[in-house]
């Protein structure tokens, strides 16, 4: 079964997409936590943190430049941001497809914690 995200990114589902290569997507989070919420997914389904390889060290850091062009693009560059992945049950982690979040266009404080 595709994910909730491969579903997005082959456009069976819709999402406000700001951003598209052939490495990943991103799209405009459906319930933002902040003015600017964005989640970085790799085109490639991989369920978790705990499921990336060495042969994925390219991508994940393709992540990274593509959250700072994002962010550049979002006006939020300069103010800063949060990026965030969550990993199974105690990360809080909701769909099992790695995702990056990219937050900001507020200050963010000083960690996000929600008991
Ligand atoms: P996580 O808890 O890290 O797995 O985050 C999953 C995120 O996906 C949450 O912030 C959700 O609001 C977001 N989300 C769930 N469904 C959709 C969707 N259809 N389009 C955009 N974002 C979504």
């Amino acid at each position: 079964m595709p994910s909730l995200f491969s579903k997005i990114i082959s456009g069976e589902i819709p999402a406000d997409i700001v951003y598209r290569d052939d490495q990943c997507t991103a799209f405009r989070d459906i319930q933002p936590q902040a003015p600017v919420h964005v989640l970085i997914v790799p085109n490639k389904e991989i369920p978790t943190v705990n499921d990336v390889t060495a042969e994925d060290e390219q991508l994940v850091g393709h992540l990274f430049t593509v959250a700072a062009r994002i962010a550049s693009r979002e006006g939020i560059a300069a103010d800063g941001y949060r990026l965030l992945v969550n990993c199974n049950r105690h990360g809080g982690q909701e769909v099992f497809h790695l995702h990056m979040h990219l937050m900001g266009g507020r200050f963010m404080g000083p960690m996000v914690v929600r008991k």
